[in-house]
């Protein structure tokens, strides 16, 4: 025993350092609320592994949320202890760990996976999917709920013929005919996807499991393994963990009050599974919380507690009270958009500059709320970054060029084919398409091995009035880049080469509607080489494979890069071109508050708290309410100082203006001391709305006016931009729940 505390364990409190130092290998759960040290305790229980117990970094499995909290452990992990006693750690979601088990050992399962598969990605399977309902009449305007309820019977691991058998079993009629039909789609779909030799998300996990079940020596290099966010794994992410730890040394943190992935099959009962299933697992209570303000605390708690069926639990602080929460209630969602924007100018200022833009984010209960306020947080000249916006990858420019070069990677990959062989046009319509993929599945050769070999010519396709020499214009280009892959030359000029050789900026200058966009695009194409660029460099440095990702040959692995920049593309959601920063004073995010998980802000705002928004109009049974309320929790306990709620008494909600009210998990919340009721209103045009309020017993009516006479004289200006917006706004739907594949399920957009 030795009498010094390690360094790391500097500022830690007592149940935080027992947590640290309780023996590794062992099941250990560590239960606590937000902000109370669980990542911060998992972290340093790494290094405490690595320094003390000698475990060597690559023996460890540590599975984060998303790559982006993966990143962040990795940097905090590296000022803990040196740099180089991390290297090798094994750190991602569980999807990019499953994706290096699979690559290693792929080739043992039965029936062994081929080296060229590749992944699917969310639009692309969606696609699938709908092609399978299109060729049954029966299955019309079926492709969306086919396509959520694959994914959640993935989820549960229940394939097709189980699907099957339930749908049997079920005597309900209209049940029944329900569950058949999704049997049916997904059985259909998988057919497709083997075809195409490609996995989709949730297939990752699932044989990822399979590796770990028939391949013994797959787990031999795995000594420990750490999960955080524990709440919210689902059955096959539980199933992997049993099946990847060796003698149950798993240390898992998590907070059944953050549960809010139900929606995506995530299990809360996965905690008490593990302490039946696991052998003696121990559990550490951590109670104080160190992130937010009492205030804060607080108003958290006020709408957490409300929670009849919870476990009461109190969450403790020490920090001074603060300021307290405030709730204001706008005329609507413009007036809204515009006090955040001015609010977040005044406070930089009253901070008297110490605030930077870096240190606000705008949560929201889904993307589409975030329109009204980026645009005018762009008006006010607001830098922003928007953690659920349309994710790079996900763009039309990034996509194409992408598409081509999986065709190197995987020439099944009909989805790919399709969208990159007319793109620039070459009147190859899904008709060409179907006759290449006909000719194909004949020849039992890959439609794109193929046309690459020349085996598709005049003569295979009679009556085809395709040119040949635009399908030429397809062919060519990535043979060349095909050959310059095997010679092993720098991604970067084969990316480079690929999108001059089959002239995309000419396409871009055709195709787009302004020169802005044209511009835009091709800035894009030029992060895209960057990217590529980094790639490379960690190709250089001997860093891009792990040393136990063996190659048959120098040719296997000069393809293997570009097999890594794809695998990033679809799983690194929340890769970010950077390069507009301010570097002054950073960006304001906006984040839906599924993608803010486990993140903090010195000062959050959280707009558009209305019934409908939260809990969300879908949200019908008791328990999806209260996982609702669990995300307004989650919300609210991100921020550290300041915490803003608001609301508008009307919102434009896909298309129509309708009337709002202060969300029911806040209806109480005027009364208790720790929020600071306010009001706040502005709309020239309707001044006898604005009476009526005014007569209204609110405390401060001197500032109220203040506020209206300032936010009538903005307005005045505003109207034509008002009138657009609303306009715009109209077109839009509002797009489900949340953010698409997020957390665990996070191939995107941020994380996981
Ligand atoms: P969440 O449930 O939201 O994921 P968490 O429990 O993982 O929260 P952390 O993110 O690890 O909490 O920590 C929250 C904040 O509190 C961080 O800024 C962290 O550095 C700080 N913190 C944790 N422990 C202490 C401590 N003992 N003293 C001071 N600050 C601490
Ligand atoms: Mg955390």
């Amino acid at each position: 025993v030795k009498d010094t505390k390690p360094n790391y364990l500097n500022g830690l409190n007592a149940a935080q350092c027992q947590a640290v130092l309780h023996e590794p290998y062992s099941s250990l759960q560590i239960l606590a609320g937000p902000g109370s040290g669980k990542t911060r305790v998992l972290t340093t229980r790494i290094a405490h592994m690595i320094l003390e117990h000698n475990i060597l970094p690559s023996n460890i499995v540590a599975v984060t949320f998303t790559n982006k909290a993966a990143k962040e452990m990795k940097e905090r992990l590296k000022k803990l202890i040196d740099p180089k006693k991390v290297e090798g750690l094994i750190m991602g979601t569980f999807h990019s760990v499953c994706i290096r088990y699979i690559k290693i050992y792929g080739k043992f399962l039965d029936p062994p996976m081929t080296k060229d598969w590749s992944i699917i990605d969310a639009s692309d399977s969606k696609d699938v999917v709908a092609q399978v309902c299109k060729e049954d009449s029966g299955l019309k305007g079926l492709a969306d709920y086919s396509r959520n309820k694959i994914s959640w019977y993935k989820a549960k691991r229940i394939g097709p013929d189980d699907l099957e058998d339930i749908a049997e079993a079920t005597t309900d009629k209209f049940e029944k005919k329900q569950l058949k039909q999704v049997a049916y789609v997904y059985e259909e779909y998988q057919k497709k996807l083997d075809k195409f030799n490609c996995l989709d998300f949730d297939d990752l996990l699932i044989e990822g499991c399979r590796v770990f079940e028939q391949v013994p020596n797959a787990k031999s290099n795995i000594r420990v393994m750490l999960v955080d966010e524990f709440q919210d794994t689902n059955t096959v992410q539980y199933d992997l963990m049993r099946l990847m730890s060796r003698n149950d040394y798993v240390s898992i943190v998590g907070d059944p009050d953050q549960s809010i992935y139900g929606w995506r099959a995530a299990e809360i009962g996965n905690l008490q599974k593990m302490k039946k299933d696991f052998q003696n697992t121990s559990e550490i209570y951590l109670e104080q919380t160190y992130r937010s303000s009492g205030a804060i605390v607080k108003a958290a708690m006020s709408v957490m507690s409300q929670d009849k069926t919870r476990p009461e639990k109190e969450l403790k602080t020490d920090h001074p009270e603060g300021s307290p929460v405030t709730l204001k209630e706008f005329f609507d969602g413009d007036s809204e958009a515009y006090w955040i924007a001015k609010e977040i100018k005044r406070q930089i200022a009253y901070s008297g500059n110490k605030l930077r833009y870096e240190d606000f984010v705008i949560l929201l209960r889904f993307n589409a709320l975030s329109r009204t306020i980026e645009s005018q947080l762009n008006k006010m000249r607001i830098p922003v970054r928007v953690l659920a916006g349309t994710k790079f990858f996900d763009r039309s420019e990034i996509k194409d060029i992408m598409s081509y070069l999986t065709l190197l990677i995987n020439p099944s990959h009909t989805p790919a084919l399709k969208r990159s062989i007319n793109v620039p046009k070459r009147g190859m319509g899904p008709k060409s398409v179907e006759d290449i993929v006909d000719i194909s599945s004949k020849a039992i050769l890959p439609p794109f091995t193929m046309l690459l070999d020349g085996l598709i010519n005049e003569e295979k396709v009679k009556g085809w009035k395709a040119s040949w020499k635009k399908l030429d214009a397809f062919v060519y280009p990535l043979d060349e880049s095909r050959q310059a892959l095997r010679n092993g030359k720098p991604l970067k000029s084969i990316v480079e080469k690929l999108i001059a050789d089959i002239e995309y900026e000419s396409y871009l200058k055709v195709s787009c509607s302004s020169e802005r966009e044209v511009n835009s695009r091709v800035e894009n194409l030029k992060e895209l080489l960057s990217f590529a660029a980094t790639i490379d460099d960690d190709f250089n440095q001997g860093t891009l494979f792990k040393p136990d990702e063996e190659f048959d040959s120098v040719k296997d692995q000069n393809f293997a890069r570009l097999g890594k920049f794809l695998e990033v593309s679809s799983l690194d959601v929340s890769f970010n071109t950077e390069a507009d920063v301010d570097e002054a004073l950073g960006k304001v995010t906006i984040s839906t508050i599924h993608s803010a998980k486990g993140l903090e802000w010195p000062v959050v705002f959280m707009p558009a708290v209305e019934s409908g928004v939260i809990p969300f109009f879908k949200a019908d049974t008791e328990d999806q309410v209260r996982e609702e309320r669990r995300l307004l929790y989650v919300g609210m306990t991100r921020a550290q100082a300041v915490l803003n709620i608001s609301h508008a008494r009307s919102r434009l909600v896909a298309g129509s203006m309708k009337d709002r009210c202060l969300s029911d998990f806040l209806k109480f919340a005027r009364n208790l001391e720790c929020y600071q009721d306010d009001i706040m209103l502005i709309d020239d045009k309707l001044r006898s709305q604005l009476l009526s309020i005014l007569n209204l017993d609110y405390p401060n009516k001197e500032d109220l006016k203040a506020a209206i006479n300032e936010f009538e004289e903005a307005f005045k200006v505003d109207k034509l931009r008002e009138q657009q917006m609303k306009q715009n706004e109209r077109l839009r739907n509002i797009d489900g729940e949340g953010n698409d594949y997020n957390g665990y399920h996070e191939y995107d957009p941020d994380g996981y």
